[in-house]
């Protein structure tokens, strides 16, 4: 039996964030001098597949590991597998920032991995140093195109920030990206969660607009419209979509199928409130049962609110909403 929440939504997909140590330091995302939590307080490998075990018995079929950056985090693969090999799991997906992609790619496709996201803003070098505070452009880039040799399905993430001038050719040329290789690009939104509070959403329609102006023939694809939030867009001769997650002037709230748990192991019913359930506590007590588990889940499935509210309002007070930092919660 699926997951249905009070708004009729199906859920069936879980974003598991397994840590919130990262090796960039995307400015909306983490600050320089984040304090992570404490191993002890990170849900082991062992406890996540409990929660999934759990989750998979309860209709949800669709993984997406995240953090942090996952692949700093040992083991990763290992969990793949073993999430690939838990009945009702259909498929496992990863995002991450590519920086050590090369690394694990073999053993993230031996392990099954169904697909991975990059989270890449920009392909301007100084931009992207600006961005991450690293210079890492070059490996990610190798990351990508070595993902695409072992035909993995690669999507492009870039949340862009209106910082003046520049923003025009930063769109072009990921949206570039998709005319020569097999890869979506999809432009998130900035949603002002965190740090992403202090910077300024560039608004979608923007881009569409420079893109209907750009590229003759652009129409919306329905088809490649899956039960996720992104609305996609194709372009006669490119390889691969263009993709939108409008979080803020379309709110994409009406198709939302998910939960998320965190990494120290809060089962969060929406990105953007500060409540959910401390599974946690439940799975490290001797005498709470899988029953437990399940019921917390079920619980945080019937607390989805019907939409988000980034801006207080009196149904969504300040100290209603979330406050920690996007690493935190996984994105
Ligand atoms: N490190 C991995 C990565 O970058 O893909 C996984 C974690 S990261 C938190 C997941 C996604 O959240 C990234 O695509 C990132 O760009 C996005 N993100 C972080 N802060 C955001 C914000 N304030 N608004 C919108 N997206 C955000
Ligand atoms: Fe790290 Fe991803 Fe956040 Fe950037 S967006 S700081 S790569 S967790």
């Amino acid at each position: 039996m699926p997951m249905i929440d009070p708004f009729n939504r199906t859920i069936d997909y879980m974003r598991i964030s397994i840590t919130d140590r990262c090796n960039l330091r995307c400015v909306y995302c983490m600050p320089q001098k984040f304090r992570s939590l404490p191993e002890t307080d990170i849900l082991s490998y062992e406890e996540i597949l409990r929660v999934c075990t759990e989750a998979a018995s309860l209709g949800i079929h669709f993984i997406k590991i995240t953090g942090g950056e996952p692949l700093l985090r040992e083991g990763v693969s290992d969990l793949v597998r073993q999430l690939k090999h838990t009945p009702g799991i259909r498929k496992v997906s990863l995002t991450t920032n590519g920086v050590l992609l090369s690394r694990y790619l073999d053993a993230l496709c031996a392990a099954g991995i169904d697909g991975i996201t990059i989270s890449l803003d920009s392909l301007d070098a100084e931009r992207f140093r600006l961005t991450t505070g690293y210079n890492s452009l070059d490996t990610i880039i190798q990351g990508i195109h070595e993902s695409l040799s072992r035909t993995i399905k690669v999507k492009i993430n870039a949340v862009l920030m209106d910082n003046g001038g520049g923003l025009q050719s930063q769109w072009r040329d990921l949206v570039e990206l998709a005319r020569a290789l097999p890869l979506d690009v999809r432009f998130i939104e900035m949603m002002p969660i965190g740090y992403g509070r202090i910077f300024k959403a560039v608004a979608h329609d923007r881009i569409l607009q420079g893109l209907h102006e750009t590229y003759a023939g652009i129409r919306e694809d329905r088809a490649s419209r899956g039960a996720g939030p992104a609305v996609y867009y194709r372009i006669p001769g490119f390889k691969g979509a263009i993709g939108f997650i409008s979080a803020l002037s379309h709110r994409f709230c009406r198709t939302c199928n998910r939960i998320r748990l965190t990494a120290e192991g809060m089962v969060k019913p929406c990105l953007c409130y500060a409540s959910g359930i401390d599974l946690k506590a439940i799975l490290r007590d001797p005498a709470k049962t899988n029953e437990a588990v399940c019921q917390a889940l079920k619980e945080a499935v019937a607390m989805k609110p019907a939409a988000h509210c980034f801006i207080p309002s009196p149904q969504a007070p300040e100290g209603s909403l979330e406050k920690r930092a996007m690493v935190a919660i996984g994105g």
